[in-house]
């Protein structure tokens, strides 16, 4: 799977790893292989060039750790990127909704919807320990309502009786009653496909589903074909807002394109991944777990994410330490969100200082949660070492830069630059009163 997309990013990275020493002219050569390599495995272009934008400016800002190779940082920010590109966190089929819950398979012909409909409710059946009832909407194709009974035989889930003559509304109503009735807790409905897409597809998908309210609409598209698959997914979602995709024939794909593009294209998730043609040949679609397939350099992105967490303790004396002398730059700002992440929330550095109840309260009025801290890491992680010591230098272009590499907006990073600045204007009053106070000040 991805094979081909693997060796090749494999290669441009293995090169730049066992480098001792990296200029901005590596990382920039290096980048323009990587995004011939994702273009040649027919990634969205959109989507080539903010990886590589992310990559690069990352990789300009980044600091070496102590017992890693830059090369070596440069894997761990390819590999983060990616993950982000895939969606960052798994997505599963959402059962969280009451019985019986609707799952609506929609696509084109061909594409691998009616073995999916079988795959799903099999996992669903074992796994989930649900009782599901398959219904094929197909009445142009009666071949395809026969194989959808033979696929349940053969997983063993019941699929609804086919009366013929009915509409695809019809039967979906059917199965939804048939369903409450028969106390199932999910229904698969298989909706027909064509070989294009065409307005009466769409139709009537938007009419089945107006009539059942799925609680999901998963889009089944053929990983093969590469940007028709995304193509395919942008025109079902605009139509009837889909929640989640499915990549089939992943086993048969060496590129990866339309799994790199369709995150970022249709904003929706791919939720799993068929490898195929068995029954059981269905795989939850974990970024984490894909990105680490593509760059096959587990065994780096591990040893820089142990370096990373050794480094901490030192940074932060540092860091502390410069807190108290009123040097407080976007660095230290960093240091101090990213301890904050660790220790899941306030703590950290903070209570290491005098009269910080006050800088707490600052923060916590900001309405810090981790999402915000793991925007503003970014922000700060996509600067170059001298604007985060100097943040005079951030002027309009460099904050578009800064905007384009952490995939943030101007006005956050604004926002970032004016709460430092408070911060900051804090702690030298503090470290100011502290100083003058002194440490025989009570016996004045
Ligand atoms: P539909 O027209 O969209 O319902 O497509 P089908 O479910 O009938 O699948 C068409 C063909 O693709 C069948 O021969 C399936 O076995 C095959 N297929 C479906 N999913 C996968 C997959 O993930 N991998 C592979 N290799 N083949 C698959």
């Amino acid at each position: 799977m991805f094979d081909s997309l693997s060796d090749r990013l494999g290669g441009i990275l293995d090169k730049l790893k066992r480098r001792g020493a990296l200029t901005e002219a590596d990382v920039g050569e290096a980048m323009r292989e990587v995004r011939r390599a994702l273009i040649e495995a027919d990634v969205a272009l959109d989507v080539v060039r903010s990886f590589t934008d992310k990559v690069r400016s990352r990789a300009v800002g980044v600091e070496v750790i102590k017992s890693v190779t830059p090369g070596q940082m440069v894997v761990k920010i390819v590999h983060d990127a990616l993950v982000e590109t895939l969606g960052s966190d798994a997505d599963p089929i959402d059962l969280n909704a009451p019985a019986p819950l609707a799952i609506l398979m929609v696509g084109l012909q061909g594409s691998g919807k009616t073995t999916t409909t079988a795959k799903i409710a099999k996992r669903l059946t074992e796994r989930g320990k649900r009782r599901v009832l398959m219904a094929s909407l197909d009445t142009r194709r009666p071949a395809a309502m026969e194989q959808l009974a033979t696929l349940g035989t053969q997983v063993e889930v019941n699929t609804l009786p086919i009366v013929p003559g009915q509409s695809a509304v019809q039967i979906a109503k059917r199965a939804m009653d048939a369903a409450r009735f028969g106390n199932y807790d999910v229904v698969m409905l298989d909706t027909a496909g064509r070989v294009t897409l065409d307005e009466a597809l769409m139709a009537e998908v938007a009419e089945v589903k107006a009539a059942t309210n799925p609680h999901e609409v998963l889009l089944v598209a053929d990983s093969l074909t590469g940007q028709d698959a995304v193509n395919t997914a942008k025109a079902f979602d605009a139509r009837v807002s889909i929640t989640g995709i499915v990549l089939t024939r992943a086993d048969g794909d060496g590129r990866g394109g339309a799994a790199l593009s369709m995150r970022a294209v249709t904003g929706k998730p791919i939720k799993l991944l068929g490898v195929g043609e068995k029954m059981d040949a269905l795989e939850d679609f974990d970024p984490q777990r894909v990105a680490g397939r593509i760059l096959g350099m587990g065994d780096v992105v591990a040893l820089v994410e142990k370096a990373a967490e050794n480094i901490d303790i030192e940074k932060a004396k540092a860091s502390a330490e410069r807190m108290r002398k009123g040097m407080f730059d976007l660095e230290d700002l960093r240091d101090q969100l990213m301890t904050m992440q660790k220790m899941g929330g306030m703590g950290g550095l903070m209570g290491m200082l005098p009269g910080v109840a006050k800088v707490k309260n600052q923060i916590a009025s900001a309405n810090l949660d981790d999402k915000v801290f793991k925007r503003q890491t970014a922000i700060i992680g996509s600067m170059t070492r001298q604007e985060r010591r100097n943040p005079k230098l951030l002027d309009a272009s460099r904050k578009r830069r800064i905007a384009a590499g952490s995939g943030t907006k101007v006005e956050e990073i604004n926002r970032l630059i004016k709460m430092h600045r408070q911060m900051a204007d804090v702690m030298k009053a503090m470290g100011g009163a502290a100083g003058k106070r002194g440490p025989l000040a009570g016996l004045a």
